[in-house]
């Protein structure tokens, strides 16, 4: 098994397969989109298949493809089929926002993705404008549709912004009712590229949940799986389920398996570190599987204990200024 400095198990990797992407949420990214990696930055699928090859040799279990939205990158279905067939994992899944994932929702299902993540922080057509400053809002819903017809578990990221979407909570809720989905609500977090001044957290997870009891008492605490980073509810009746992720809280530390490869190749062993190794120019530097294995346990073995701690260690001692494009979410 695969541990870290605290004994806790790595076993989940998060691939960004680019930072490119045909929306522009308010949260994430500026209106005029961030300066986007070179080809030669980022790194090819080969480089790809390659760490994660290495990597669930070593231990990780489950990769999970994002970005970026991983459907803008050209040509991606034969990374997600050679990842699918990696001797050991026992679980692929992607994030994706939707906008292009659709057509390609058959061959995800073939090659055996059973879980999608899919970002939708609106059920109002012009909101989703506002927010993601793109007209896309039918083609995602056609996205939804579907997976849940291709038996795609689905669960729905929704970041709760004050001031953009808290008229949406009930709404997405409400869509656990008669669809077989998890809604999670997640805490807004200051990786937006500088789209805009973070002026801290407004809605955490207990305003979050607070406001869904107001309207629904009935809400039932559910057990939530081990290294789950979300707190999972259900309301009675409804066939789906809703989480919240204190994302920004960071309560989940204690138990974090995951770990996350930039689309430039660097190692983030937190979501709050600024990049721990690059395993990119490692791997064009002719290093052997020996070489990146030492490097990656040396990585893994000087892990902070939690975000907190990772934020306070970033070797850029400017705050955050990257976009969760860059990291994956
Ligand atoms: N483009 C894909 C998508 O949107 O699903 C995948 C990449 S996106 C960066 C991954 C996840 O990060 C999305 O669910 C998105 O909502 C979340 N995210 C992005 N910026 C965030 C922020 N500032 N705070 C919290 N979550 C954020
Ligand atoms: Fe694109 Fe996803 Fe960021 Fe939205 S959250 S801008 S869809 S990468």
């Amino acid at each position: 098994m695969l541990t870290d400095n605290h004994g806790r198990k790595i076993s989940y990797m998060r691939l960004a397969v680019t930072d490119k992407c045909n929306l522009r949420c308010f949260y994430c990214m500026p209106e005029d989109g961030l300066n986007w990696l070179s080809r030669a930055e980022l790194m090819s699928y080969e480089e790809m298949l390659h760490t994660c090859r290495l990597l669930v040799k070593m231990g990780v279990e489950k990769i999970r493809i994002t970005g970026g939205e991983p459907f803008v990158r050209k040509d991606i279905m034969p990374l997600l089929t050679g990842i699918s067939k990696l001797d050991g994992l026992k679980e692929l899944s992607l994030t994706t926002n939707g906008v292009l994932t659709a057509p390609y929702v058959p061959e995800l299902k073939r090659i055996g993705i059973r879980s999608v993540n899919l970002s939708l922080d609106t059920l109002d057509a012009n909101r989703f404008f506002t927010i993601t400053r793109r007209d896309e809002f039918a083609n995602v819903m056609a996205a939804l549709d579907a997976m849940l017809s291709h038996d795609i578990e689905v669960k729905i990221n929704a970041v709760v912004m004050d001031g953009k979407n808290i008229q949406d909570i009930i709404p997405l809720v409400e869509l656990s009712r008669e669809l077989p989905v998890s809604v999670r609500f997640i805490e807004e977090m200051p990786f937006n590229g500088d789209g805009h001044v973070y002026d801290g957290l407004h809605w955490d997870y207990l305003r979050i949940l607070d406001e869904i009891k107001s309207k629904y008492p009935q809400i039932k605490k559910l057990d939530d799986p081990a290294y789950s980073t979300s707190y999972n509810y259900q309301i009675p009746g409804h066939k789906g389920s809703i989480g919240i992720i204190a994302a920004y809280s960071r309560t989940f530390c204690g138990t974090c398996n995951r770990i996350r490869i930039t689309p430039q190749g660097e190692l983030k062993t937190c979501l709050y570190d600024d990049g721990v190794l690059n395993l990119k120019d490692l791997i064009r530097s002719g290093a052997s599987d020996e070489v990146l294995q030492h490097a990656l346990l040396t990585a893994f073995n000087h892990r902070p204990a939690d975000g907190w701690e990772a934020e306070r260690m970033r070797v850029a001692r400017t705050g955050i200024h990257e976009s969760m494009a860059t990291i994956g979410g």
